[in-house]
């Protein structure tokens, strides 16, 4: 809990007993545990306010997924060998809608960052003002290295199971770390030949297969719409300033384009190998070189440095030394410490948009609070992704595609009206705590519908 934030003895009590029941049922499930607090630091002093919450276990009742499918996925890798992975489902709540949520491939997935990530995905839907439940799932299989064919047999193995338990109106699986338009095709051809019929049950699927556009570059975008809100309310924009972006993946290359689109200079982006340093600032040309590299070649950010001479290459570190007034977090979780964020604050940082899940931690998200600037927290910053899934879904179901500018047109609306929800319930005078204001909005349309199934 921030310095600034400082609880009273009855909150710190239901806090601290509600915690430790948590971290009783979920041993070790340490991600879960951090997304869960972060939560519930916002929620209590609102939820002791309004009894019928607390009377009703909503909390208890939305920490407690509806259920976990998880299982097998046996495959033959291009040499003939067997290889067998584990795979999950998080269907964690589906009050307002359909459960919806990416699926992570990547050998760190636990059901401890899935659970986070479903958690984090019920709030962060319900942010959107589309109808749309939490979920998250994803496997521990690694796709760095394999063969399109071994990525193939894979995704076609794992459809094999998940397709019993999702659905277009059921779940609605897309994309994360991992999970990008190749996947999501395989994934996608072997669900339509399993459930015999053409519907829009996975989202960022190929524009020719249902797709929408901009649906690539929404979180991305977004997350950059968000953040010119943010400096908008109060007189000030992106333009002129220097950009520290993290990532090359997805949503870091479409934030990094953005931001440089609205006039910022983007000098960093990394992968878990290191990051690039241009302080000349990485335009559209380069940027079309790291999305070559990273989006066709599946190349390393090093090759970045070996291609233009005004970078440097700095190994197994992360950008957050390198001075500028915006941090963008577009990686992965629990990348920028607490260490790292009093550098930024040192170094003059005035905005923070988390375009990655929970990238920073804990404590150094309660240090960019306490010292007043901008931080836009994830459910809200990086909600453009799963929002323009939804626009998919509708899209399917009317058998209809929007244009690119109507696409973005909606986007950027839905990005301006998270941001007022977020004032709505985070200011306190001038100060808008994102945080706080991210985390009641996106509570109170599920604790309501939660009340009045009554207890299911
Ligand atoms: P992606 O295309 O797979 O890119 C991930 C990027 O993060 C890559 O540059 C990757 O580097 C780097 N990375 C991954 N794990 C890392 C680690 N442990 N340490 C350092 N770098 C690491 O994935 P993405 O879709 O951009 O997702 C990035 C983040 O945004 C995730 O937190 C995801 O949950 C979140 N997000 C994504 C979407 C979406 O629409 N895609 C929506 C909302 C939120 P390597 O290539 O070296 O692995």
């Amino acid at each position: 809990m921030s310095s600034s934030h400082k609880p009273s003895a009855a909150v710190t009590a239901e806090l601290d007993c509600f915690m430790q029941g948590l971290e009783k049922r979920n041993p070790g499930e340490v991600e879960f545990h951090q997304a869960v607090r972060e939560v519930t630091e916002s929620l209590m002093p609102f939820i002791l306010e309004n009894p019928k919450y607390k009377d009703a276990q909503i909390l208890e009742r939305l920490t407690e997924p509806d259920r976990i499918i998880i299982f097998r996925v046996t495959w033959e890798d291009d040499a003939g060998n067997i290889r067998a992975n584990r795979a999950w489902r998080v269907q964690f709540n589906n009050s307002i809608g359909p459960y919806k949520g990416g699926m992570r491939f990547h050998p760190s997935v636990t059901q401890s960052v899935l659970k986070f990530l479903g958690f984090e995905q019920i709030f962060k839907n319900s942010l959107t003002g589309l109808p749309m439940g939490g979920a998250k799932g994803g496997s521990n299989f690694n796709p760095k290295g394999k063969s399109d064919r071994e990525v193939m047999r894979f995704c076609q193995s794992l459809m094999i199971e998940l397709h019993r338990h999702i659905g277009e109106d059921t779940d609605i699986p897309a994309g994360d770390i991992g999970v990008g338009g190749r996947e999501i095709s395989f994934l996608f051809g072997q669900y339509k030949r399993l459930a015999n019929k053409f519907v829009g049950t996975l989202t960022g699927k190929g524009l020719s297969f249902g797709g929408s556009l901009v649906r690539t570059e929404a979180t991305g975008y977004g997350c950059v719409y968000f953040c010119e809100n943010m400096f908008n309310r109060i007189g000030d924009s992106i333009k002129g300033k220097t950009v520290v972006v993290s990532g090359s993946g997805n949503v870091a290359i479409y934030a990094a384009e953005k931001a440089a689109e609205l006039g910022g200079k983007v000098v960093t982006m990394s992968d878990s190998s290191g990051f690039i340093h241009d302080p000349d600032g990485i335009d559209a040309e380069k940027l079309a070189f790291i999305k070559d590299l990273k989006e066709v070649r599946r190349g390393r950010i090093s090759e970045y440095s070996d291609k233009y001479a005004s970078a440097s290459f700095y190994a197994d570190a992360r950008p957050w030394s390198v001075a500028g007034e915006i941090a963008l977090p577009c990686a992965t979780q629990n990348e920028l410490n607490l260490l790292e964020a009093q550098t930024l604050l040192k170094n003059g940082v005035l905005a923070v948009a988390e375009g990655a899940n929970m990238p920073t931690e804990l404590d150094a998200a309660y240090a960019f609070r306490d010292a007043g600037i901008l931080f836009g927290p994830a459910k809200a910053a990086n909600a453009g992704g799963v929002a323009v899934s939804g626009l998919e879904q509708s899209q399917n179901a009317l058998r209809l595609s929007w244009s690119r500018e109507e696409v973005d047109t909606k986007l950027k609306t839905i990005m301006k009206d998270i941001h007022e929800k977020c004032v709505k319930y985070g200011a306190d005078g001038e100060h808008v705590d994102y945080i706080d204001g991210a985390n009641l909005a996106g509570f109170v349309k599920i604790a309501e519908a939660m009340l009045a199934y009554g207890a299911v």
